[in-house]
């Protein structure tokens, strides 16, 4: 018996699942959208992986650490958890190539629009980019659904509704989170 490789939504984080604050750089700054956790709810159900795939160039920058990123995740994920959801993982580019922090002051593939984080999702997860979404806010979220061949998903809520009024297209455009969640459930096929 063979069983097909799983679908994901590569979910962007700030802006998408939380508030863009800027760098955020301290927990207590963290404000998920009221929607978060019940959208994330809605794909748990269909059977969906959820990825969470964030570019955190302030590691590169030396504006937080690795630890502070990952604290972040755990906080967050105590909540998504207490809510009855799943995050199935957190993969996030730590470097910038003109960051100030030598170790992580470099190109790589894993700065979104790179495709190193959902490569990873392939591997650990068993995850088929092909059948699976990108939901994010900015241009590059786009451009990684394009890199990996799966379909985008433009939430406004961010930078999205300047990426929009930009000439930003996407396969669907979102009022949020929880709209992006629907209009992937109908688009399943
Ligand atoms: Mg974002
Ligand atoms: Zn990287």
């Amino acid at each position: 018996m063979t069983e097909r490789a799983a679908r994901a939504v590569f979910l962007d984080r700030d802006g998408t699942l939380i508030e863009d604050v800027g760098y955020l750089e301290r927990v207590g700054r963290i404000a998920m959208y009221p929607w978060s956790i019940d959208a994330i709810r809605v794909l748990n159900r269909a059977g969906l992986r959820v990825v969470v795939t964030t570019n955190q160039a302030g590691v590169a920058r030396g504006y937080f650490t690795e630890a502070l990123v990952e604290e972040i995740h755990r906080d967050i994920d105590a909540r998504v958890v207490a809510g009855g959801a799943r995050i199935d993982a957190y993969y996030y580019c730590p470097h910038h190539p003109d960051g100030s922090v030598p170790a992580y002051s470099r190109s790589c593939d894993c700065r979104k629009p790179g495709r190193g984080l959902v490569d990873r999702a392939v591997r650990e997860l068993g995850v088929d980019p092909a059948r699976s979404f990108v939901v994010g806010d900015r241009r590059l979220d786009v451009q990684l659904a394009s890199a990996v061949n799966a379909r985008s998903v433009l939430v406004r809520t961010g930078y999205g509704v300047t990426e929009e009024a930009q000439g930003l297209k996407a396969d669907a455009v979102a009022d949020n989170l929880m709209d992006a969640a629907g209009w992937i459930l109908r688009n399943l096929t």
